[in-house]
């Protein structure tokens, strides 16, 4: 870009002002300009109103539906909380500004790296990174350079088969090789078939707890000595921290670094593919290498310190998603300790309460108990050619958001169902209900309905491998 702009005639076409010392001067080219109009429909402003209403009618959401899409915490979140990141005093800073005007906005991040170490016991915080994904990422470059700087060629990376697909990813991101480990039918580890393949190659052994089953990992204090035994690190996938909030802490547990999800446990809405936020956390002999710039405090003065020689650097511009830092912050004071702890015995509660209605009638592979989400694998009750896909089209038609499906994937046929602790008993009863209509019921009598679903909706079934493949993307008729 800048080099771009270097090339172009400076003229008074149009000035950007980037810093109040910085102008540059833009011409664009009169090849490149437009020489006929745009054709923008124009339309009145009801109008305008009226359709904009009528998609978001169209689209589902958590405001008009119950969305237990599992793995992804779609729970109701504060609605204070919106109206506070878009007042004003958060409104209109820029991160551009003097650091001595933006001391507000320190504070609060920093004050949020000390809550989620409290929480996780955890030493240090990083909130620079964007996602999940991206936590994990920056974890794993972190346990790299650790391992650069001890002078031990190790790399390799222990991931069990009913983790998330991002972990492989980010782990062969950065550069790792990844070893799969076959996990057992509840999604948990074997501490004995762990120690089988961990040798001195291995950097780390990334854990989901609870897993991808919701089941948690009961040999967790045994796998991590092993695991250090061994000279590896263990990495805690906190995606989904909404089971164990101030019940247990995954740095009690003997994990060394971790990430957590903001926007699926703390007050931003995951899927739909708004900002997020993946804060890593660290032991302490890890703090040198994490992101920079860090956020310090002296006295009462919070600065920045980007000299930090083992850094892994910057990963994002400024300082991370600052909203959904905000609202996790907000989030966090507004319920304080004992909040979380009954965020966290609802959401268990609410997910073994449905597990416990279609208990004997459905199979689960992790049993007969479960943390904040569970598995069905309904297999045995397909007929005429059913699949799981058909009947999570079919709540579509009963306007519900489909449950995640095909995953995890060491799970066949797999339905996973993840109901939060914001909603009510009612809402899971039916809920149950109708999953219970189709499963039991519509299945025997009108499999033909099941295989067409949805038929109530706006778009009835489309075939999804043509709809990837050739999307029709246009806005005006033909
Ligand atoms: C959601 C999730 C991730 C990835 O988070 P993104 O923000 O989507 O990148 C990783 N692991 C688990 C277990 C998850 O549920």
């Amino acid at each position: 870009m800048e080099k771009l702009l270097n090339e172009l005639p400076s003229s008074d076409v149009a000035a950007y002002t980037i810093k109040s010392d910085i102008k540059i001067d833009v011409k664009v080219p009169e090849h490149l300009k437009r020489s006929i109009s745009l054709g923008l429909p124009s339309i009145t402003e009801n109008n305008l109103l009226r359709h904009f209403t009528n998609l978001s009618r169209k689209n589902y959401a958590l405001s008009t539906v119950f969305y237990p899409l599992g793995s992804c915490t779609m729970k109701h979140n504060p609605l204070i909380n919106e109206r506070i990141v878009k007042s004003e005093a958060f409104n209109s800073i820029h991160p551009y500004q003097p650091t001595e005007s933006l001391q507000g906005a320190f504070e609060i991040m920093y004050g949020l790296e000390k809550d989620l170490c409290e929480l996780t016991g955890m030493d240090y915080f990083s909130l620079q990174q964007a996602a999940g994904a991206h936590g994990e990422f920056a974890g794993l470059l972190v346990i790299a350079k650790y391992f650069k700087s001890i002078k031990q060629s190790r790399t390799k990376i222990i991931i069990p088969d009913s983790a998330h697909g991002t972990n492989p990813a980010s782990a062969s991101l950065a550069g790792f090789e990844i070893i799969s480990l076959k996990s057992e039918s509840d999604g948990t580890v074997l501490p004995e078939k762990l120690k089988k393949i961990l040798t001195s190659e291995v950097a780390a052994v990334m854990l989901t707890v609870p897993n991808t089953l919701g089941t948690f990992e009961k040999n967790i204090l045994e796998i991590s000595k092993i695991v250090h035994k061994n000279g590896s690190l263990l990495y805690y996938d906190g995606a989904n921290l909404n089971a164990v909030m101030g019940i247990v802490k995954p740095g009690h547990m003997g994990f060394d670094v971790m990430h957590i999800n903001l926007h699926k446990t703390f007050s931003a809405p995951h899927g739909g593919g708004g900002p997020g936020s993946g804060p890593i956390g660290v032991k302490s002999f890890l703090e040198p290498f994490i992101p920079i710039p860090r956020i310090e405090k002296n006295k009462s003065k919070f600065t920045l310190n980007y000299k930090k020689s083992e850094s892994i650097g910057r990963l994002k511009s400024f300082f991370g998603n600052f909203h959904v830092i905000l609202k996790a912050y907000i989030y966090i004071k507004a319920l304080g300790g004992k909040g979380l702890v009954s965020v966290s015995e609802q959401a268990v509660l609410n997910a073994n309460y449905m597990l416990a209605r279609l208990r004997n009638k459905v199979d689960i592979p992790a049993g007969d108990r479960c943390m904040h989400e569970f598995v069905l694998s309904p297999k045995s009750l397909f007929r005429d050619n059913i699949k799981t896909l058909d009947v999570a089209k079919r709540l579509l038609d009963y306007n519900y958001y489909a449950p995640t499906i095909y995953f995890p994937l060491i799970v066949e046929e797999a339905i996973m169902i993840e109901p939060t602790e914001t909603e009510s008993k009612e809402t899971l009863d039916t809920f149950i209900d109708i999953l219970s209509k189709i499963l039991f019921d519509e299945i025997i009598k009108e499999p033909q309905k099941i295989k067409e679903a949805p038929i109530n909706t706006t778009v009835c079934r489309l075939n999804e491998v043509e709809a990837a493949r050739n999307p029709i993307l246009k806005w005006k008729k033909q």
